[in-house]
């Protein structure tokens, strides 16, 4: 299987008269060969973006093209592509051997052949001598293996994904991860991946396209992204936790955390200055390179580490900072800490989007 590269232009949904669009000039470019994620929260349009692409449903506007080809009008089936879904959606009366097979035997490939084409999947998702038992008697986990065998073995141009994984425990996802990095290495399928956590786009994906109301935020490497967001609700689908109001003045950003140099050039004016939790150091009250003195106000464990909370009092009021504790850092609630902010990880946002609710602390944590 060699996968197909998969442009969609413009594409737009509106479900009825009078109601916002579904999804609102969505362009994307999936390479042959890639695997790119469409991030964002429930009801955004991701979706939509993969039911127009599949051609289950038309576009209002926009178009989807494959390999250069306008697929307006082609089928479904006729398309090159396998979407797997969160509900894995199998026959439970037939074998899983049968399950994968299906879609060669509704194409006429003889049984035999569509039955040792199914083990072949089934090897490739390490489910080799599972091919006589009923799908019933599968667990979650190896269901969403065999749908994932079933779509592979239509050999698609493109597979779709729509959260596969979302339904899983901790555990038997990130083996679906392994399984599906395994299988880009051996297949080279040109992946478009639906998921709404920043996680796993993080693992799966070359690019990301960050998905809200049915508008395109912003796309890229997901490094770029988490390092450089475009606006805060960019920042927040990311898992970015610090966002410090301040002004920026000759390239630099003035907040109760002081005054920051800034490691690109921004306009002056009203900005949100955010640091990832991960690039933020924890150091000590009396640290000579602190770039601000805090409280910890909430220590968190998370595993070996710790995500810790500080708030600081500055120029023109009280902010809080996140920050990431290695392994053997401790510290106490209550107790004050320095900060550094390496100059490379400081981030403005503008603040005119700000508009949304802000996310409560606890709904991002
Ligand atoms: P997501 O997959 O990101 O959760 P969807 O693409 O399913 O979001 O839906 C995007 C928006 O379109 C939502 O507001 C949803 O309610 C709306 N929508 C989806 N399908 C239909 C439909 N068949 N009729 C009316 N509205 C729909
Ligand atoms: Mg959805």
């Amino acid at each position: 299987m060699s996968g197909g590269a998969l442009r969609l232009a413009g594409l737009t949904r509106v479900h009825g008269t009078g109601s916002a669009p579904a999804l609102d000039g969505f362009d994307l470019e999936v390479p042959a060969g890639s695997c790119v994620a469409i991030l964002g929260p429930s009801g955004s349009g991701k979706s939509t973006v993969l039911r127009l692409t599949a051609g289950l449903d038309e576009p209002t506007a926009g178009s989807v093209h494959l390999d250069g080809v306008d697929l307006a009008g082609v089928l479904p089936e006729r398309r090159g592509m396998a979407m797997v879904f969160q509900r894995p959606l199998l026959f439970p009366h037939l074998s899983v051997r049968d399950n994968v097979a299906f879609a060669d035997r509704v194409r006429g490939v003889p049984r035999r052949t569509a039955r040792r084409r199914a083990e072949e999947f089934l090897e490739l998702v390490q489910l080799g001598g599972y091919g006589g038992r009923p799908a019933r008697a599968l667990s979650g986990g190896q269901e969403q293996r065999v749908a994932l065998a079933r779509a592979l073995a239509a050999e698609p141009r493109v597979l779709l994904l729509d959260e596969p994984f979302s339904a899983l425990d901790a555990r038997l996802r990130e083996e679906m991860h392994e399984l599906l990095a395994d299988l880009r290495m051996r297949l080279d399928p040109t992946i478009l991946l639906v998921t709404h956590d920043h996680a796993e786009a993080d693992t799966l994906a070359d690019r990301v396209a960050v998905l809200d109301g049915g508008r395109l935020l912003q796309a890229g490497p997901m490094r770029a992204l988490y390092a450089r967001p475009a606006s805060l609700t960019v920042s927040r689908l990311l898992g970015g936790r610090t966002e410090v109001a301040g002004v920026v003045r000759d390239g630099r950003h003035e907040s109760p955390l002081g005054s920051l140099d800034l490691p690109a050039p921004v306009p002056d004016g009203p900005a949100v200055l955010v640091v990832r939790h991960e690039a933020v150091q924890v150091t000590t009250a009396a640290d000579p390179a602190a770039d601000a003195v805090g409280s910890a106000v909430r220590v968190r464990p998370r595993g070996l580490r710790a995500l810790v909370t500080v708030e600081v009092t500055g120029d023109g009021g009280t902010t809080t900072v996140d920050a990431e504790l290695g392994p053997g850092h401790d510290v106490a609630a209550g107790g004050t800490v320095g900060l550094r902010l390496p100059a490379g990880d400081r981030w403005v946002v503008p603040v005119d989007d700000a508009a949304d609710d802000p996310v409560a602390d606890g709904a991002r944590a």
